[in-house]
């Protein structure tokens, strides 16, 4: 089964900047100070008794990478300790922790509800995937309780959301879709990407599973891609036994970036949250923007709800140009600094044009149900100052030259 190494003991009630840097430490006779890096892909044994013990699990004890590694289980027992969850598997990326739960705990027969407004390719594993093995997923306005309860049938097995949506910022009340699933004795999962244990604690709310693409903000400097399940042992186990025998495992290496990246997630996490915030009310008040998506703006329609459910805002603003595509390409088109990519998370700030790009796919009209406009752009904000973010947005924005600029390369 799952080898627990030999965890430093740690004291009660600790906060969460201390567990991001100390929880799930394991420290080989060496004596290191930093987390190791267990670059093997497969483990020895003693003797032939032992072999036999670990095979049959009876024994607890690593055997091959696939099924655990050291690094990958301090990254879990850390991911954990800061959920506030009994126990984290890790995986190859966010999609495959998203598959991962669906496939060790759902079967053909079995139906899904999904909040609208899902990143991309987790509505294509849902819609064309999933519902070729037989599971069907119905999609459901996401903050519409009334449309999740309709929605049940006696065969639904999983709710599943993302808070706050991308990239309109909609905020789901994660508490009262935890009690109507209950009451269904349907299992909740969040995708709590965008914000991360530090702000936002789905299995507090009453979610019976947190995912995550690790590859977001829980590296948050761009650098490996991962995923991670978060939950009850009984759930967590399912998964682990799916994740042993399909593969998609995180590597050791990944793991590794990762437990760094969470030494640092609460300062990053938090600043990028008062950069965006500052963003959001300079956007909200320029004459050349109709309207931002924000939910730590007192003008977001389900601003209190979100100041329940999140200690901040998060670092994703949405806004609308006045005009149409040619406005909004022309704000990405003026930028210096900010980089033009879908990508979210990173210390480094990122602007895209969700119309052509993450729903460039979908058909006009669906894209208009979605109310992604011509004229909407999504930044992902970062740790550069917020003045020079802001001068890079109003240089599109009004129209400046970019005199005495080199030109992008
Ligand atoms: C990026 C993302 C995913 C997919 O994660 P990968 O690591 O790219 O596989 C899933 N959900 C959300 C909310 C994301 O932003």
């Amino acid at each position: 089964m799952l080898h627990a190494p030999i965890v430093q003991p740690l004291p009660d009630g600790l906060e969460a900047e201390t567990l991001a840097v100390r929880a799930g430490q394991a420290r080989s006779p060496f004596g290191e100070h930093a987390e190791a890096m267990y670059l093997t892909s497969s483990f020895v044994f003693e003797n032939a008794a032992q072999a036999a013990a670990r095979f049959a699990d009876t024994e607890d004890g690593n055997v091959y990478a696939r099924f655990s590694n050291p690094t990958t289980r301090m990254f879990e027992a850390r991911l954990a300790a800061l959920e506030g969850a009994e126990d984290c598997i890790a995986t190859a990326s966010g999609m495959s922790a998203i598959l991962a739960l669906c496939l060790a705990h759902l079967k053909a027969g079995e139906h899904v509800v999904a909040s609208n407004g899902l990143f991309g390719a987790t509505s294509q594993l849902f819609n064309n995937v999933l519902s070729r093995c037989g599971i069907a997923t119905t999609t459901v306005e996401a903050t519409d309780l009334a449309a999740w309860n309709a929605a049940i049938r006696p065969e639904t097995r999983l709710f599943f959301l993302e808070t706050p949506t991308n990239p309109l910022t909609a905020i789901v009340d994660v508490a009262a879709l935890s009690r109507l699933a209950r009451e269904h004795g349907i299992l909740l999962a969040v995708d709590n990407s965008f914000c991360s244990p530090i702000l936002q604690k789905p299995l507090r709310l009453g979610a019976d599973v947190s995912v995550y693409s690790a590859t977001k903000y829980l590296d948050g400097q761009g650098r490996v891609l991962g995923g991670a399940v978060c939950g009850a042992k009984s759930l967590t186990d399912e998964v682990f036994r799916f994740l042993r025998t399909a593969g998609p495992t995180l590597s050791a290496f990944n793991a590794w970036v990762l437990l760094k990246g969470l030494e640092t997630l609460k300062l990053r996490i938090e600043a990028q949250s008062a950069n965006a915030c500052a963003l959001a009310k300079w956007l909200e008040a320029d004459a050349k923007v109709a309207r931002v998506y924000y939910p730590g703006l007192a003008s977001h329609p389900q601003h209190a709800l979100a100041l329940r459910q999140q200690t901040m805002g998060g670092g994703i603003v949405g806004f609308e140009v006045k005009g149409g595509r040619k406005e909004a390409w022309r704000v990405i088109d003026a930028c210096r600094l900010i980089s033009i990519t879908a990508n979210l998370g990173d210390v480094k700030t990122t602007i895209t044009h969700p119309a052509s790009t993450t729903h460039g796919r979908l058909t006009p009209e669906a894209r208009a149900a979605a109310g992604i406009s011509e004229s909407l752009l999504r930044l992902s904000i970062g740790l550069e100052a917020p003045r020079d973010i802001l001068r890079d947005l109003t240089r599109g924005l009004h129209r400046k030259t970019n005199s005495g600029l080199k030109p992008r390369p």
